[in-house]
């Protein structure tokens, strides 16, 4: 029997993966297979932080299994097969008790949302809602349509999320290894987070741990949560191995550990080939630069681009640190390939790849033809030897060096999302 919830959290505390956790544990069945944590439309103005919705599979595990985290002092297995051992409405009535103990309620913007299934559900709704924006009362339809049981608290807006965890395919996939305490981990000085986050980067096909140039030690949340911290990668063997014995050599006081199955760093957000550009949704678009760029309140970029016939601003805010300059070394016919959400009528830009650069020439007065020294300006289309008395109205064109290059480029670590694939996620997943 599959469960999945979304939509218990608040930015002062919990976190929907943790209550996930307490599912598991409550229920005292074995995982089959490894659970999901899947990221959901990044532009979504409901969401908490990372708009992530969880699944898990429970029952009796059969044939092989491997330990895929710790509770307290238990290993936590995962089985590659296993038999139900749970009525839905048993696991739904235990789910719906784990919500009301430990989410929190009583924050407007919470809504919780409860599904149990006995399979996975048609991948099409997880497309919509990685890519677009959805209504509760579609979510309703969809899973009364699949069969499913489901527990709307207070709105429920969170079957949304929690129907889009149950009909991901996980077949574009990577892994994240997280840690808890609850209610709360213990504080870690910024400077041992920064140290282990940069040891954390030394497990294989690990990505996203953290962001040397901006001093930032992404596997740590910025906000008060149950997570202690969350390693990201490619490889769930490097995972379970390597950084199961990093982490434990750490010595943090931790109560749960376990891996998920994610759709973190896949693209999955993003639409190709579109027609036309709607607010909230996330693009690829291949557009020539037609501006010089501006910079607005002193932090953001923008830059005029045309594409598909009509103008539209790409932006690199704030947040995006150095990546800014990328977009303030564009020049007009540039061509590039943009990235991003298109929201009040620009694109906020996750990573662009210049295509090719235009040549820009300036003005200067010529050599004299006459006597072979350099002529003065006089004006626009006036230029004189002062050597031999010759007259030119041709001025000489330089090519200006540009001070960027054709490659892709990607927003630094710290201003990342969850779903946005790096370009420079190289073979074994570390960043070049
Ligand atoms: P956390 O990641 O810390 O769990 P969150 O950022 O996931 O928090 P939620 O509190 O889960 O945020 O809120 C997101 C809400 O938006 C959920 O109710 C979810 O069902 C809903 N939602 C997700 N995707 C869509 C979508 N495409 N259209 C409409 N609603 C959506």
């Amino acid at each position: 029997m599959y469960v999945a919830i979304d939509d218990t959290d608040s930015r002062s505390s919990m976190c929907t993966t943790f209550l996930l956790t307490e599912i598991i544990e409550r229920s005292g069945l074995d995982l089959i297979g490894i659970p999901s944590l899947v990221r959901l439309n990044p532009s979504i103005p409901y969401k908490t932080r990372g708009n992530g919705a969880l699944s898990a599979r429970l029952g009796r595990g059969r044939g092989r299994s491997r330990r895929i985290g710790r509770f307290g002092n238990h290993d936590v297995m995962a089985f590659e097969q296993g038999d139900e051992a749970m009525e839905p409405g048993e696991l739904l009535d235990l789910a719906d008790d784990a919500v009301h103990d430990l989410a929190v309620l009583d924050d407007d913007n919470t809504n919780p949302g409860i599904v149990v299934s006995s399979g996975k559900l048609d991948e099409e709704f997880y497309w919509r809602a990685v890519r677009d924006v959805l209504e509760i009362r579609e979510a309703e339809d969809f899973l009364s349509r699949s069969g499913c049981q489901y527990r709307k608290i207070k709105s429920g807006r969170g079957i949304i999320g929690a129907a889009a965890a149950l009909s991901w395919p996980a077949e574009k996939r990577t892994y994240e290894l997280i840690a808890y305490r609850y209610p709360h981990g213990e504080s870690i000085q910024q400077s041992r987070k920064f140290s282990l986050a940069q040891q954390a980067d030394q497990i294989s096909g690990t990505f996203n741990n953290v962001d040397r140039e901006n001093n930032y030690p992404a596997i740590f949340p910025r906000d008060r949560t149950p997570v202690i911290f969350g390693i990201r990668g490619r490889d769930p063997e490097a995972l379970l191995t390597e950084g199961f014995d990093m982490v434990e050599s750490w010595g943090l006081k931790q109560d749960r550990l376990l891996m998920y199955q994610s759709n973190q760093a896949t693209d999955d957000h993003i639409i190709y080939g579109a027609a036309a550009l709607s607010e909230m949704r996330s693009y690829m678009i291949r557009c020539r630069i037609a501006s010089m760029p501006t910079v607005k309140m002193g932090s953001h970029y923008f830059v005029v681009a045309t594409w598909n016939g009509q103008e539209i601003k790409l932006a690199a805010f704030e947040p995006t640190k150095q990546f800014r300059k990328v977009v303030g070394s564009l020049r007009p016919g540039d061509e590039v390939t943009a990235y991003g959400t298109y929201q009040e009528g620009a694109m906020n830009l996750e990573k662009i790849e210049i295509n090719s650069l235009s040549s820009i020439y300036a003005r200067s007065p010529p050599v004299c033809k006459d006597c072979g020294r350099k002529m003065k300006s006089h004006g626009r289309r006036d230029f004189r030897c002062h050597y031999c008395g010759s007259k030119t109205e041709m001025p000489a064109y330089m090519q200006i060096p540009r001070d960027i290059r054709t490659g892709p480029y990607d927003v630094p670590v710290i201003a990342r999302r969850h779903l946005s694939r790096p370009f420079r996620m190289s073979a074994d997943g570390r960043q070049e």
